[in-house]
């Protein structure tokens, strides 16, 4: 075992943010003000694009260094004690470009002896151990250029388990995957997340999952919500409505309000919005039971945000799984094809 005991184990929270503040050398502020504690379990950080997600991850991790405020990550500093910070964390990148000639096993063992697992045997095993974990024992001596994205993502979750540390940092893990994939990925978090932290950070809510413990989220460098998933949905009560229309009205009531799923069937179209005001349309009627997605689209368009909180690729045509007997359920945003490019 080569993990970093944290400093105290029994009540030092695994991420202790205070006052967080970063100004980017341009002069823009990415992140103004943030407060977050994490202990063990899965954490979503969500947000749109530009909110301010990886420069908090990359502070976590000791990437760069905050303008201002105070990082611990299992009682130690980032500032003051780098190495100690290190030693506890598991980074996942998005890219593993660099080992593309080596065999999955090769690039565990490398990576293990590098994190100071010297003795053979022991980190033989451990390798071993992380690839079953991760599902990746039968392709160990594949060559990671032969391995589909699902599994590379997998083996980038591998190699930042090896050294056993107590917080896992993810940042946007499923750009790329399909879904089959990505619900793949959702269930290896989750079992990771009944013992160590995961701060994942995404801008699609899907991506958390039922495991999430709590979502942080973020906008405009600032915390506007954090809490437990249902908090967030007793917040959406009453914002999320559901209308069966011919589909001309269908068309002049989504350019009146923000559309989250349509299907159709029997030649009528039902929309799911979310509502800015408090106001809904006469023939709406309320969902009772908000989905994680509509609950995040209502929070954010109550701060007239819904442009930027769009969803992608979650409800492309075929993929909704929501409305029974429809003939077609597909996402509406337009924005889709622009999230998974910019992704
Ligand atoms: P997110 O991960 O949520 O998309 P980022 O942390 O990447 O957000 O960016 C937050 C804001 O900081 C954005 O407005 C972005 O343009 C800006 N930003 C990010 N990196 C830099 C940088 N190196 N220099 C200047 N501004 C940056």
């Amino acid at each position: 075992m080569t993990s970093t005991q944290l400093r105290n184990t029994t009540s030092t929270p695994a991420i202790e943010i205070k006052g967080l503040r970063h100004t980017y050398h341009s002069g823009h502020t990415a992140l103004d003000g943030v407060n977050l504690t994490c202990g063990v379990g899965l954490f979503g950080l969500l947000g749109p694009n530009g909110a301010g997600k990886s420069t908090l991850m990359r502070i976590i991790c000791t990437l760069i260094e905050p303008s201002a405020g105070q990082v611990r990550v299992g009682g130690y500093d980032v500032t003051r004690e780098r190495r100690r910070v290190r030693e506890m964390l598991g980074y996942l990148p998005q890219d593993f470009g660099g080992w593309r000639l080596h065999r999955v096993e090769e690039v565990l063992d490398t990576l293990a002896q590098l994190s100071g697992m010297l003795e053979k045997k022991k980190r033989r095993a451990r390798v071993a151990e992380v690839l079953h974990q991760v599902g990746l024992s039968d392709v160990a001596h594949r060559k990671v250029k032969k391995l589909s994205g699902g599994m590379v993502r997998r083996l980038g979750v591998a190699q930042a388990l090896v050294h056993e540390p107590k917080v896992l940092v993810v940042d946007e893990p499923t750009v790329g995957l399909d879904p089959e994939e990505r619900i793949r990925f959702r269930k290896l978090m989750a079992d990771i997340g009944r013992e160590r932290t995961i701060l994942l950070s995404t801008h699609i809510v899907a991506d958390l999952g039922a495991a999430c413990r709590e979502i942080a989220l973020l906008d405009g460098g600032q915390i506007v919500f954090q809490g437990p998933p249902p908090e967030l949905l007793a917040l959406a009560k009453g914002r999320v409505f559901e209308i069966t229309t011919s589909s001309a009205e269908a068309e002049a009531l989504e350019s009146r309000h923000e559309v989250v799923s349509r299907s159709i069937a029997n030649g009528k179209v039902t929309l799911r919005c979310v509502s800015e005001g408090r106001e809904l349309p006469p023939s709406a009627t309320v969902v009772e039971e908000p989905t994680l997605e509509e609950s995040y689209m209502a929070f954010m368009a109550e701060r007239g945000r819904t442009t930027a909180a769009r969803q992608d690729d979650e409800h492309l045509p075929g993929k909704g799984d929501r409305v029974e007997g429809a003939d077609k359920v597909e996402g509406v945003d337009p924005a889709a094809a622009e999230n998974r490019q910019a992704g």
